[in-house]
């Protein structure tokens, strides 16, 4: 066989996970069907939050903490600077899921933090105007992660390592080798053989992945960018990032970085779900106005004139949390579906764990059995 591993998608994940595979020595072919990078799937939109107290789950801690150490090993193998550090928010009412879940990872896991209350989070944070009674978790390991920038050092450092990355070229399906061993990918420029396949198709996985179909939905998001009216109260020294549940829902910011703007969006922005291929791309009224609305009541001092609005796609999972697992009926076929919105900043640490999956006896020594894909909040959606 040409390939030891075919990567489906070299977006975040599929670019990590290229890297990982190649410098085991692995023959890897990465296929995408877009541009590297592009503005078609999850990954575009300048930067994503990384933040380690883990409201969603603290199983997700222990990840996040080898996802520091290879987004730093990504910096040092290209050169280029990935993570910024910003600090990072997590608040809402005192009684809130977000905040408490937040204080929880943090207290279970050791991890450095404060409690501020709203009042406290404006003092020390001008940028900020949250109402007296909100409670946040600050936490000085929290930042950015330049997500577009990552994906062209990930296909650098894999292309390095010896990786074979081809854009433009669409799988359009694959099927295992009739013996059971290895796998056969169509795409629309020809065929490829491997022994391993792993799909990391984003907002794509249910058409590739019979398993994850109606399980892995797309849904459309906007991000916005406004110009800062006091710039020096937005910049990356002086502005966590954050994740706030306030009256109006739950939304997530950053610093000015890069584009001209302070930068935020609103988790399920209007809740549209559709087949990612049929994504309205175009920008409305209503989305503006929508995001307008959190920006002038809460960072009223970052919400000047609209420099940037920006349509994205989530790829929810019924429990939002992420799908990483062999094939049911194929072990060598690796599935990974880690988006539900928060996935990117795992793009390092997931990387590693698909090379594993993908190499030798396809075991990881990271935690992953809550991500797995007959867990019973799946299997109840898939049942119903
Ligand atoms: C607006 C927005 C904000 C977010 N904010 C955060 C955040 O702050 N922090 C965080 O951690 N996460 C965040 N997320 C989630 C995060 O961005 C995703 O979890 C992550 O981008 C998913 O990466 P992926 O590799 O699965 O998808 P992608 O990067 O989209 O990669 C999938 C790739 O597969 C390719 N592909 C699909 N089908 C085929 C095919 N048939 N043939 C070849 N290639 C194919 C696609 O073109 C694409 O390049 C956010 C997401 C969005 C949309």
């Amino acid at each position: 066989m040409a390939y030891d591993v075919i990567v489906v998608g070299v977006g975040g994940m599929g670019s990590a996970a290229c890297w990982q595979l190649a410098q085991r020595g692995q023959r890897v072919l990465g296929l995408e069907r877009f541009d590297i990078p592009h503005t078609m799937g999850s990954s575009h939109g300048v930067s994503r939050i990384i933040r380690l107290p883990y409201y969603e789950d603290p199983a997700y801690v222990p990840l996040l903490l080898r996802a520091y150490e290879l987004w730093d090993a990504a910096e040092r193998a290209t050169g280029e600077t990935l993570l910024v550090t910003t600090g990072s928010i997590d608040g809402g009412p005192e009684d809130d899921e977000l905040f408490q879940g937040a204080l929880a990872s943090a207290r279970l896991h050791r991890l450095a933090h404060e409690v501020l209350t709203g009042t406290e989070v404006n003092e020390r944070f001008p940028g900020y105007r949250l109402p007296a009674a909100t409670r946040a978790v600050l936490q000085p390991r929290g930042g950015l992660i330049a997500s577009e920038r990552a994906v062209v050092a990930h296909v650098r450092a894999a292309q390095a390592a010896g990786a074979e990355i081809r854009a433009r070229e669409q799988v359009l399906g694959w099927e295992a080798n009739p013996s059971g061993e290895g796998v056969v990918v169509r795409t629309d420029k020809g065929r490829h053989e491997a022994a391993r396949l792993v799909i990391t198709a984003g907002a794509w996985m249910g058409e590739l992945a019979a398993p994850l179909a109606g399980l892995a939905v797309a849904e459309r998001q906007v991000l916005a960018w406004l110009q800062p009216l006091r710039p020096e109260l937005f910049t990356t020294d002086r502005f966590p990032v954050f994740n706030l549940n306030v009256e109006e829902g739950r939304y997530y910011g950053f610093p000015v970085y890069e584009v001209p703007g302070f930068k935020f969006g609103r988790y399920h922005h209007r809740g549209e779900t559709m087949a990612p291929d049929a994504m309205r791309r175009d920008i409305d009224a209503e989305d503006e106005r929508l995001l307008r609305q959190f920006g002038e009541r809460y960072f009223p001092d970052g919400s000047g004139a609209t420099m940037a609005l920006r349509a994205c796609i989530f790829t929810n999972t019924p429990d939002e949390h992420f799908v990483i697992d062999h094939h049911p009926r194929h072990p060598q076929v690796v599935l990974a579906s880690p988006c539900s919105g928060h996935g990117y900043k795992f793009c390092s640490v997931i990387g590693e764990i698909l090379a594993d999956l993908a190499t030798g006896e396809g075991a990881t020594r990271h935690d992953i059995g809550f991500l797995r894909l007959d867990r019973p909040a799946l299997r109840v959606a898939a049942a119903a």
